[in-house]
């Protein structure tokens, strides 16, 4: 009996001793299990590299590069959890300005449209952020509201756009949930913003190429080239539309006069002054205004009939005859004489319409000058 209940203890403890190796061993397979699936998600992620860089580098246009680059984040980091947000620096205020976002919750509207205190960190040292905790972390004070957004965000990841020394932008992604993000995720976001960096700084230098090919050196004004492109989807969209648009032909009087007498750096700034003011005049007028040549100037009036293409030409003409240019401490001024089409009443050909206005154009100078004339007037 004596030797039978040291056996059956004997059992029983040789039982637990192999339960607890049974337990440690399976708790070595779950954790090598659990470094397993972060291995594979680690290949999985720096495998799709390629993939990413062929994506964003497809597009030569912000938005598109822009749109990849959240998508990019936002899926194969946070799975589609919570938000991810592209700023962009202001290159006049230096500041951040919300351009892309992608969000779990659509409803939810993000308030931090120039950045918060964390995406302003990060502008300021130029180095990328994790935050675990929002109310734990000792560099942001407690003591007042460190985000001004009413969705709830704990956690977040953040990295700066640089190249070339110079700070495009930041790419955030931020959790309700604390401790959402890990060190592998913060690594991988730097890693998007390395290659982001290059495809958004092409992107910029594309779209600064093209402002340049259709803006005038001198009044930035749109070029005649892009304004005859942009004439002929008006008279389409005005065909489709059946409504009516006017064109202004607007010449300085005796310009060459005032070269002569002032000098072509004078009349160069005349240029400039009326350009400015063609463009104020008309800022919340649906129109487009163009230098067609040396001293003259065409407009789109989109919507604008006749009479009330006339009424607006005789406003802008009285205006310009305003301007006063001080040169050589000598008060100087222009005027202008106009001429007005109007599409399709006095025809539906973009050409013939040009030459109706600048006919119209020619019989208000005839006429004396400083003045606007209609076609067939
Ligand atoms: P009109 O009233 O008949 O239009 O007389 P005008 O002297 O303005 O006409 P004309 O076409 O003979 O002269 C246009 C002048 O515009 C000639 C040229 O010196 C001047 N001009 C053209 N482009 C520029 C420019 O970029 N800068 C300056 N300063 N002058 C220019
Ligand atoms: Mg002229
Ligand atoms: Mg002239």
């Amino acid at each position: 009996m004596l030797n039978y209940n040291r056996l059956t203890r004997s059992f029983r403890f040789q039982r637990f001793s192999l339960q607890e190796q049974i337990n440690i061993v399976n708790d070595q397979i779950s954790k090598e299990e659990q470094s397993q699936s972060a291995l594979k998600d680690k290949i999985d992620r720096y495998g799709s590299l390629k993939k990413i860089i062929e994506e964003i580098n497809q597009h030569l246009d912000m938005d598109a590069v822009a749109e990849q680059l959240v998508s990019i984040a936002f899926l194969s980091i946070a799975k589609g959890k919570g938000t991810c947000i592209l700023y962009l620096v202001d290159r006049q205020t230096q500041g951040l300005t919300i351009f892309k976002t992608k969000k779990e919750d659509k409803k939810i509207i993000i308030k931090a449209k120039e950045g918060d205190v964390f995406d302003n960190w990060v502008l300021r040292h130029a180095t990328p952020l994790i935050i675990e905790d929002i109310r734990k972390d000792y560099r942001f004070a407690q003591d007042k509201p460190v985000s001004i957004e009413e969705r709830k965000v704990s956690s977040l990841i953040s990295g700066p756009f640089i190249s070339d020394h110079r700070f495009l932008g930041i790419l955030r992604l931020d959790s309700p949930e604390p401790g959402f993000y890990f060190q592998d995720d913060l690594r991988f976001l730097v890693t998007i913003c390395d290659l982001g960096a290059v495809a958004l700084e092409s992107a910029e230098l594309f779209h600064r190429t093209q402002e340049l090919a259709i803006h005038d050196g001198l009044t930035g004004l749109y070029t005649k080239g892009y304004f005859m492109e942009r004439l002929k989807d008006e008279c389409k969209r005005s065909i489709r539309q059946n409504r009516k648009f006017s064109l202004l032909l607007l010449d300085i009087d005796h310009f060459k006069q005032y070269n002569d007498d002032f000098g072509h750096t004078a009349g160069d700034i005349v240029l400039r002054e009326l350009s400015a003011c063609l463009t104020d005049y008309l800022k919340d007028k649906p129109g487009l205004i163009s230098r067609f040549g040396g001293e003259e100037f065409c407009v789109i009036l989109g919507g604008y009939d006749k009479k009330e293409a006339f009424c607006l030409a005789e406003g802008l003409r009285s205006k310009i005859e305003m301007i006063q240019i001080i040169l050589r401490r000598q008060k100087t001024s222009i005027t202008v004489s106009i001429g007005v089409s109007t599409f399709p009443v006095d025809t539906s050909d973009e050409i013939e319409l040009i030459i109706k206005a600048d006919r119209a154009m020619y019989e208000a100078k005839r006429s004396g000058r400083n003045r606007v004339y209609l076609t067939g007037k």
